[in-house]
């Protein structure tokens, strides 16, 4: 691998070149109009502008981003999270050039991209499924029955879905078909496509995900499990690893589930193996994503692997060096997603310029971001700023550490998700491990923030109130013929 081209912006292009640098690999970067001046276009070897702002006239311009690559003698392109990530026909174009997609096969992408296809890749490997259906559905009388035999409450999932989207909840059997006709129009104006699917609502769900690496030499490892079962509109906010409640017979029956799940897909390089976690510690199959993921640090720390590392070796064709029975969980990492959005205020991206930017810094802290003080945050793209990773012997460490990290960490001029953080790290549920996937809409009131806050700016107020005071006394008009005049005390 002689260039690589890193086809995307903020945090993980960055993210992703300091690993490509570290192993000798020259750095391509791109960017839109509105990243001129971001750390990741300073950081790399060369930079190319891709367009205007919004994403589809730049970071998705697929063809585009090739003929870039050529004319930079490039051989690889990393798409890191989002954008050409999971875009099979990406994968394809670059195999097509000659290029090397550093993540797996168009194949792997276009299976694991739809829910149904997915399920059905998986069918004969004895791999935990939600009960359901697993192919589309649109009569609501085939609807009622399949409610009817799998109990309400019921999910109806859209199978192009992702990103939390196209997913509703029923309740009752009254609601079923209007709630139905809803999925399908949504599923057909967000994705393009209207299949829908019944799953049953899993009570009290946990999110607990695989990660898995494979090579082209038939070696498939698991690298244990990330909880990540804070989320807001079901999004993740928070994860850690390993989870607080995993038995290393359940961790190791997932990992082989997920391993297996890979080996269904042909699968090459790092993935994610989603699964659903009921409260007797039964778990199902969600779904796979065929990418690095956002919360990929927690394992990097708990394993000392470098996943972009392995990603790149890879994809030179490089079989995998370690065993799984060398694979030991050291210690205990924390995630906290530092996004530019207002807990205060249903967590509405809060876009703005970052008056202010002082990150935590220290031993067991990682900050992964991209962005540095007096920089704006565009509205065009996804309002993280940062990712807040902290890392303990033991998960009380570990939290312990991000609190301080969270008390360090000085951002002004947007609201961020920090306070929510702290709220969350100092519950007794999530100290406890006692939480589930409803953590937030059963716990978190802004007001509880609010009040907070509230309580710092008394404290800030009274603190200055003194100084002031002090301040005075200190400043009084000093006499000039006092034997001390001048001295500074
Ligand atoms: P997406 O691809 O949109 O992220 P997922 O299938 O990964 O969708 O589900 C996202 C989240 O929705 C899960 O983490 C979980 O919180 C919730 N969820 C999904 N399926 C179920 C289910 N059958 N029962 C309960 N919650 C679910």
């Amino acid at each position: 691998m002689k260039k690589i081209l890193v086809a995307n912006r903020g945090e993980i292009a960055l993210r992703v070149m300091r690993t490509a640098r570290k192993m000798g690999i020259p750095v391509v970067a791109v960017f839109s109009e509105a990243d001129r001046n971001a750390p990741h276009v300073r950081f790399a070897d060369e930079a190319v502008l891709i367009g205007p702002p919004p994403s589809n006239q730049s970071y998705l311009r697929a063809e585009h981003l090739i003929e870039v690559a050529k004319s930079r003698g490039v051989d690889a392109i990393h798409p890191g999270y989002g954008f050409l990530s999971e875009n099979s026909r990406f994968a394809e174009l670059c195999e097509a050039n000659g290029i090397t997609f550093i993540g797996p096969s168009a194949f792997s992408i276009e299976i694991m991209g739809s829910k149904l296809a997915a399920k059905d890749a998986v069918k004969g490997y004895n791999i935990p499924m939600v009960p359901g259906v697993d192919h589309s559905i649109s009569d609501p009388a085939e609807a009622k029955a399949v409610a009817q035999s799998v109990g309400f409450p019921i999910l109806i999932k859209a199978s192009a879905g992702g990103g939390g989207k196209g997913m509703r909840v029923v309740h009752k059997e009254e609601e079923l078909e209007e709630q139905m006709a809803r999925a399908i129009s949504e599923a057909t104006s967000a994705f393009g496509d209207g299949s829908v699917f019944i799953e049953k609502y899993i009570d009290s769900p946990r999110h607990i995900e695989i990660q898995v690496l494979a090579d082209s030499h038939d070696n498939v490892l698991y690298l244990f499990e990330r909880e990540c079962s804070v989320q807001r509109r079901h999004q993740k906010v928070i994860e850690e690893a390993p989870s607080a409640i995993l038995t290393p017979e359940v961790r190791q029956a997932m990992g082989e589930a997920a391993v297996k799940v890979a080996r269904a897909a042909k699968y090459l390089g790092a993935g994610t193996v989603e699964f659903l976690v009921d409260r007797s510690l039964n778990f199902y199959f969600l779904e796979m994503n065929t990418r690095l993921q956002v919360e990929h640090p927690v394992t990097e720390l708990i394993t000392g692997l470098d996943l972009v590392e392995q990603q790149i070796r890879i994809a030179r064709g490089e079989a995998l060096t370690i065993r799984q029975e060398d694979l030991k969980i050291q210690g205990h990492a924390i995630e906290l997603r530092v996004y530019a959005e207002d807990p205060l205020n249903n967590f509405l991206p809060s876009v703005g310029n970052l008056s202010v930017y002082r990150k935590p810094e220290g031993e067991h802290i990682r900050v992964d971001d991209g962005f540095e003080e007096g920089m704006d945050i565009p509205i065009y793209y996804d309002p993280m700023i940062a990712k807040l990773c902290a890392f303990g012997m033991n998960r009380e460490a570990a939290i312990r550490r991000m609190l301080e990290a969270i008390e360090q960490y000085r951002i002004e001029g947007v609201a961020t998700t920090l306070p929510f953080g702290k709220f969350v790290f100092q519950h007794p549920a999530f100290i406890s491990g006692d939480f589930d996937t409803h953590f937030v809409q059963k716990y978190f009131t802004p007001e509880v923030i609010a009040q907070e806050s509230n309580e710092e700016a008394e404290v800030a107020a009274r603190l200055s109130l003194q100084l002031y005071k002090l301040n005075q006394a200190t400043l009084t008009v000093p006499n000039p013929g006092a034997p001390d005049w001048g001295v500074h005390r």
